[in-house]
This record gives C-alpha cells, structure tokens and sequence, in this order.
C-alpha cells in the first residue's frame, strides 16, 4: 500500500472535524475523498500531507510511518485549489522552484523540466507571468511544479474548482491521464460526484466527519450503503419514497400493487433511480406534475402518494402536467431501506413485478 489511513482523528474545539479515519491507497491508485461541504475533507487531504497535526490514529506512506513527520519529509506533492504560484516568477520559474530549493543539479532540472513542459504543452508561455494566463494554464503550471518533484504521491485539494465547467471536463481528463502515465498514487479532494465517478479507481465518501462509503464508483451507483449515498451519487438523485402496509404487503399506494409481500411498509423506503423507472399503462398510479427537456433526455415529476417520483425519458416527451399515469420498473432495479436507520439492506427480498 502507498498511503495507509488508520483510525485519525481530529477536533478544533467543538467540532469534530474527521472521526475514526480508516482507508489505504494503492500504488498507482486514483482515490477521490469525496462529500458535502464542511464534511472534513481537506482536514483529512492536510492530515495525509503533514499540514495539520494528527490528534490520534496513524498514517503511512510507502511502508514508513509519517504521523508526526513534517510535509518535506513524506515524499508528496501538493496541489491546492489556489494555484498558489508565485505571482513575480515566470512560468518556468515557478515550475522549477521547488528543486531549486532543494539544490538539484540545473542539469537534471532541464531534463525534467522539457519532460514536464512535453506532457502539460506548456512550450510557448514558458516566460509569462501568472497573471498574463488563463485559469486553465495556471492550473497547469500548478500541475506541473508538482509533477516535477517526482513523487510517488501526489495530494489535491479541489484543483478544479475555480475553472469554468468546459475546462474541468479537459483538465479532469488530463489530471487521469497523467496519472495513469507517471503511475503516481494520488488523493485527490473534490465536493463534485461527476469529477468523483469519473476520475476515481475509488471513493470515499464522507459525511459529518466520518467514512460512510469506501469502493469502486460502480458499486456507489448500484450499491449505495444508505440513503445519504444514494441520493449524493446522482443526478437526479435516486428517488427515495416511504410504502405503506396492506393487507397483502408493502405498497406504495394503499389500493396500488404490492411491492412486497412479505413486509411492513411502514418500516421500510423503496429507492429508483430516475433512468430505471418508466411510465407504462399498467404499475403504480401516479400523476405528472412537470418536466424539464434536456435535449437527449427529459426528466418526468411524478406525484405518487403525496410523493415525488422523477422519470429520466429519452429525448422529447410529450406527457403534460396533470395526465395520469402508471409508473412501472424492473423489479430488480429497486433498493429497499430500513426507513429508521435509512441503511440499504443488502439481502432484501426479491419485489414484484406489475404485469
Ligand atoms: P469544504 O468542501 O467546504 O472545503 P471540507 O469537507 O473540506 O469542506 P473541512 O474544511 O475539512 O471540510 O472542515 C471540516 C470541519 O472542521 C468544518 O466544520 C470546519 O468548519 C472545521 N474546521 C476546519 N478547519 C478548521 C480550523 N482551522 N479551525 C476550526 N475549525 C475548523
């Protein structure tokens, strides 16, 4: 294991910024923390770099412990959500600087140097200022000061997020091709479930401080370990709707079909996620209230039981406010929770199908 996060905690005053912080890295891994605002996130990223001091629980890189060490001695690079360049130096100046402090021979910062500006197609602006350069290119330089320290560990902070939307999309595509070509293990910070799905080998998820979720981004998606990763992992989210019980099982509607027959509806939530539900002439009765057209899709709202349900349609959809419908799904599509710990149950019982 590269990175291996046992057990760290931390606290300022009151709050309890990161809780019992346990997950390891691989070698050449992409690993995403990922969550919500104020979930402990960048605690954690400083924790792993030696930004932040650790109050208990251990952290080792490549086999060494490095708990207590300072950052210049756990053989990362940084990269921050602030490019954090030097405003008066040059592009190749601020590349560079790092291993000028350290005394590394000019020769050897030339070759990585042209290796560095090759991989970021930073030839022509190596002489501008910061300032004359587009987010985008900082960015770059940023990317580029820590790929030429050379280290096997490579920790970002949302190095994204003060980039327009088009250019995240590139540059995300760029910081996984990187990666995967320098076959560095990195830990990469972002609030953002897109930039997490499709950069991560894996995720972990946090909310209030602690791990809810540590796996491969297609078992997020299909597997969500409770409602809060359900519906953070999504867009639109999962639908989560409350069943009541009937005499014959647990239903959404009272006078609808049974979903499962076995089980009390008041102690359990279906979840669908919006591309696995439809709307059919036979099923669950519901009623449209709206819809959104995005081009190659069109979201569908749905009343069902004084609940929302949305619908993802391909293309134009026709179907207007008010029309009543029946919504209808595979039933192997659906996820049950227990409704008072809100958990997935992993063993959940087979539900019926609407013929
Ligand atoms: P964001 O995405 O908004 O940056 P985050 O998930 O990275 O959030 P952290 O910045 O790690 O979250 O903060 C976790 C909690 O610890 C928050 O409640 C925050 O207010 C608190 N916190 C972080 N740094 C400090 C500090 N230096 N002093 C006091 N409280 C702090």
């Amino acid at each position: 294991m590269q990175i291996e996060v046992q057990n760290v905690c931390k606290r300022y005053g009151k709050v309890q910024a990161v809780k019992d912080a346990t997950f390891d890295v691989a070698e050449g891994q992409l690993l995403v923390i990922l969550g919500p605002s104020g979930c402990g996130k960048t605690t954690l990223l400083r924790m792993i770099a030696g930004l932040e001091p650790v109050m208990s629980g251990s952290i080792r890189i490549a086999g060494a412990e490095v708990t207590h060490l300072p950052p210049d001695q756990r053989n990362i690079s940084m990269v921050f959500q602030s490019y954090a360049l030097f405003p008066h130096l040059s592009v190749r100046e601020n590349i560079i600087f790092g291993l000028k402090v350290r005394k590394v021979p000019s020769a050897e910062i030339d070759k990585r140097l042209a290796k560095v500006i090759d991989l970021l197609g930073l030839a022509n602006r190596l002489d501008a200022k910061p300032g004359e350069l587009s987010g985008g290119m900082q960015q770059r330089v940023a990317l580029g000061r820590a790929i030429i320290a050379e280290k096997p560990v490579t920790l970002m902070d949302e190095p994204l997020s003060n980039l327009d939307a088009k250019l995240r999309n590139s540059m995300r595509r760029e910081i996984c091709r990187l990666q995967r070509r320098l076959g560095i293990s990195m830990v990469y910070v972002t609030h953002d479930q897109v930039e997490a799905m499709t950069m991560a080998d894996r995720i972990v998820l946090m909310c209030e401080g602690r791990i809810v979720q540590d796996d491969i981004p297609e078992s997020f998606y299909e597997r969500p370990v409770n409602i809060f990763v359900a519906r953070f992992i999504g867009t639109p989210p999962m639908n989560i709707l409350p069943m009541c019980s009937t005499a014959h099982g647990a239903a959404l509607v009272p006078e609808g079909p049974v979903l499962y027959p076995e089980l009390d509806g008041s102690r359990f939530k279906m979840g669908i996620r919006p591309e696995n539900a439809r709307l059919s002439d036979k099923g669950h009765p519901a009623v449209v209230t709206g819809k959104e057209y995005l081009g190659s899709d069109t979201f569908i709202s749905c009343e069902i039981n004084g609940h929302e349900l949305i619908v993802r349609t391909r293309g134009l959809s026709e179907m207007a406010a008010g029309a009543r419908v029946f919504l209808n799904w595979d039933p192997k599509s659906l996820c049950l929770f227990d409704a008072r710990t809100e958990t997935r149950l992993a063993d959940a019982p087979a539900a019926n199908p609407v013929f």
